[in-house]
């Protein structure tokens, strides 16, 4: 499929959305979505004909891109085979996708639960910890996002909590390293490090250990602003845990799955948590999945004694076809190598040279196909181009960028101050750079602001 304008078409679907859908986390009269009529690859197209690469891959899950042609047959052949059957049955299609899954979580993850999402599979880890350990309480970070079901909104950290939290019971928050507004006042990695791990104890210390089920944590946190933390500290909290016998669980819905160069984000620092929680690009979105990959230990509790929780969905047999065909394609194209060094050799280096060029870039991060640019309104002061969680005439400058950016055919993901780079994990090197450019543009935007 091509792009093609028809804008009458665009205007009835534009009218039909407007008249009955409820969009997530907006003012419903105050949005202006846009109606797309395709998607291919790393680009998606409007019905007037524009066509836009896609730096945010959707809400950063389709790692393949959009509509690849092993995937989509893949569904629509289950579909024709067995379209759906109920969770409590051996399915050949579940056991092969929890098979291959398994096979590439790190250490002894080896048992798969499948929820619909990455939330459930955030409440489902929180659930399993708690009765696992017969302790009430969960240490998550200020900087992270886990979803917006009640348990997995609660142990979210940033502003996104703040209308539905009902005081987040049984919820204790910490600050998590993050070296360029560094909570602890560091100047160096090694110090923002060793004093996230002593907050980290004084926090345990304080709540009493003996209460902590859990500690969750984004690998890399992603929505928060892709900090990649600094290489001692996962090692520092899984050495924590242990002390204390309190569950690890590693958040990566967003992280997982290809997106950082690896198969999992933990691996980059040799961790291996109880818990890991996946969604997202476990197959590229195309039919709703996540799940949550237990270890050894923490099946075992499960053993003899029934798991108090289920979902009517679990491992639907369409989105296990997706996942088995999805990592079938990911292994077969080499997308997690692919991913690696499209940041090591083009993102990387394309956005540092951005940073140099651009006063509003205070500092770039990430790796793989994962990045974030913090745009800045001074870059000595580092104070951010638009207020912590701002909104209409505040977020002026932010939304005059996107507005740039989209003009110019690129489609960005836009968080607070920031700008992520976060494309399809298979987007080619030439797509890559000609997203640079256009950044490169837009960024004169944000500079007028300074
Ligand atoms: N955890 C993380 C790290 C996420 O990035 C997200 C979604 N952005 C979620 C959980 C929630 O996933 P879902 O929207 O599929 O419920």
């Amino acid at each position: 499929m091509t792009p093609h304008a028809d804008p009458a078409k665009g205007a009835a679907v534009k009218a039909a959305d407007r008249a009955h859908v409820f969009h997530s986390w907006s003012a419903q009269e105050l949005i202006d979505p846009l109606a797309v009529a395709g998607a291919e690859g790393a680009h998606f197209w409007d019905y007037e004909g524009n066509r836009y690469l896609d730096f945010t891959s959707g809400l950063v899950y389709t790692n393949i891109g959009y509509q690849h042609p092993k995937v989509v047959t893949a569904v629509q052949e289950q579909a024709g085979r067995l379209a759906t059957f109920a969770p409590a049955f051996a399915i050949d299609v579940r056991s092969e996708a929890a098979r291959l899954i398994a096979e590439r979580t790190p250490g002894d993850l080896d048992k798969i639960f499948f929820t619909n999402g990455g939330a459930e599979a955030v409440e489902n880890a929180a659930r399993m910890a708690r009765v696992h350990t017969g302790r009430p309480k969960i240490l998550s970070a200020y900087r992270s996002y886990h979803g917006a079901t009640a348990a997995a909104i609660n142990l979210t950290g940033d502003p996104r909590r703040w209308a539905s939290d009902n005081g987040s019971a049984g919820v204790v928050r910490f600050w998590a390293p993050f070296l360029y507004r560094s909570p602890f006042y560091a100047k160096t990695e090694e110090q923002e490090c060793a004093r996230a791990l002593r907050h980290l104890e004084d926090t345990i210390a304080y709540e009493g250990p003996q209460s902590i089920a859990a500690i969750i944590l984004e690998t890399i946190p992603g929505t928060a602003g892709i900090m990649v933390p600094p290489p001692g500290y996962l090692p520092g909290v899984r050495e924590i845990c242990d002390r204390y016998g309190i569950v690890l669980v590693l958040d990566e819905v967003m992280a997982g799955f290809g997106r950082t160069g690896t198969w999992f984000a933990a691996e980059h620092f040799d961790v291996v948590p109880d818990l890991l929680t996946f969604a997202k690009g476990v197959n590229s979105g195309y039919v709703p999945l996540g799940g949550v990959a237990i270890s050894g230990e923490i099946a075992d509790t499960f053993a003899r004694r029934p798991y108090p929780g289920g979902l009517t969905y679990s491992g639907h047999p369409l989105a296990c076809a997706a996942a088995v065909a999805t990592i079938d394609v990911m292994a077969e194209e080499g997308v997690v190598e692919h991913a690696a060094r499209i940041g090591r050799d083009v993102l990387g280096p394309g956005l540092r040279d951005l940073a140099d060029r651009h006063p509003s870039v205070g500092e770039v991060r990430g790796l793989g196909a994962f990045w974030a640019l913090e745009l800045v309104r001074d870059p000595d002061t580092r104070e951010p181009l638009v207020p912590y969680n701002a909104s209409g005439e505040a977020n002026a400058p932010m939304t005059a960028f996107a507005t740039a950016c989209k003009k110019s055919g690129l489609w960005p993901f836009i968080n607070m101050n920031r700008t992520h780079v976060v494309p399809a994990c298979n987007i080619s090197e030439t797509e890559a750079k000609d997203g640079l450019t256009l950044l490169d543009e837009a960024l004169t935007v944000a500079d007028a602001h300074l």
